[in-house]
């Protein structure tokens, strides 16, 4: 493949970088397109940063169902708006913005009109049915970005979009227990520990069996307790969320839970859950799963995260290292959230 200099768009205004998912491959390919026009009700970003999240391996295995080829995937995306398509009064040009993972939905379904848009029957998701993140320029609807403030550090903010609004939206399903369980201590879990810190509550962090660096991520953010998912915790939980896509970890948190305590699955794609003895969900101990978002999260926790003075511990990768940053977040050689700058912002990319 032929080698792609990333200084050349950052002087180019009539093109932009993406990093492109094809068909059937499984490494991500650099390609130059003409900057895209934003269309009615839609704008464009200029990406100042892009995190990269564990649904965006689950597009790129297969194990969500390849909807759209070619893809460019990424949903946490904080840039500045650079271009408004008609009907667009706001966001303004100029404008820091955020863009998730739920891209459209439709207004008038049954779960639109209840307000769980999170379940649209005819939802669009970004980098997963249309164009995302991993790129130097992102068009969007109007409708589902998020003002930011002009002074948040976008390599920061990013995790924000996906992590912390999926993590909020599963500490919430869990309720308001004191006592939380989070498995997997990721880029979302590192983000609701410091939220559940802020509301006083106790957490109790589960790392993969010898991932020593997860525990002390976890530690040092002030939890209770950080051990491994095959431990039990020194005292019975509230509630648990489950963030790593591991079934396995379903019965194990349930054996965590005191009576009438809760396990939240919080992601998009989880390995087989094994068989387990009732007893073990007996006593009125519920499982439940998280499911997107809604907007309506996203606006809560953006301000949420400002109070609570979140903080997303970032490992950042140039745009064009896209597949070595994926290879880094199978591997768990992450610590807190990996995030992609373009080019244009980054030395680092030429
Ligand atoms: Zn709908
Ligand atoms: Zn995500």
């Amino acid at each position: 493949m032929k080698a792609i200099r990333s200084d050349s768009f950052a002087r180019r205004s009539d093109a932009m970088l993406a990093m492109v998912l094809d068909a059937n491959a499984t490494r991500l390919r650099a390609e130059r397109r003409p900057l895209p026009e934003p269309g009615p009700g839609e704008v464009r970003l200029r990406v100042e940063a892009c995190a990269v999240c564990r649904t965006d391996l689950h597009v790129m295995d297969g194990d969500l169902k390849p909807t759209c080829r070619p893809i460019v995937p990424g949903h946490e995306i904080v840039g500045m708006l650079d271009a408004q398509g008609a009907g667009v009064a706001s966001p303004a040009i100029g404008q820091r913005v955020g863009i998730g993972w739920l891209g459209h939905s439709c207004g008038v379904c049954p779960y639109c009109r209840s307000e769980r848009e999170n379940l649209c029957d005819a939802p669009a998701f970004t980098g997963y049915s249309r164009d995302g993140g991993f790129a130097t320029h992102v068009v969007a609807e109007a409708g589902f970005t998020f003002p930011l403030s002009a002074s948040d550090d976008p390599v920061k903010a990013a995790p924000l979009m996906c992590a912390g609004l999926i993590g909020w939206r599963c500490l919430k399903a869990a309720g308001g227990g004191k006592r939380l369980g989070l498995y997997g201590f990721g880029a979302a879990a590192h983000l609701v520990a410091q939220v559940a810190r802020w509301q006083e509550r106790s957490v109790y962090a589960f790392a993969k069996p010898g991932d020593d660096a997860a525990k002390d991520l976890a530690r040092s953010l002030g939890v209770d307790w950080a051990g491994g998912s095959d431990e039990r915790p020194p005292e019975p939980l509230d509630a648990a969320i489950i963030f790593a896509p591991v079934g396995e970890l379903v019965p194990a948190a349930l054996r965590a839970l005191r009576k009438g305590g809760r396990v939240v699955c919080g992601g998009i794609h989880m390995s087989d859950i094994p068989r387990f003895p009732y007893a073990i969900l007996w006593e009125e101990r519920e499982v439940v799963s998280v499911a997107n978002l809604t907007r309506r999260d996203a606006r809560e926790f953006i301000a949420l995260a400002s109070l609570a003075k979140v903080e997303a511990r970032t490992q950042t990768y140039p745009l064009l290292k896209a597949n070595q940053a994926l290879a880094d977040l199978r591997a768990g050689r992450v610590s807190g959230a990996a995030v992609l700058v373009p080019p244009s912002n980054s030395m680092l990319g030429a």
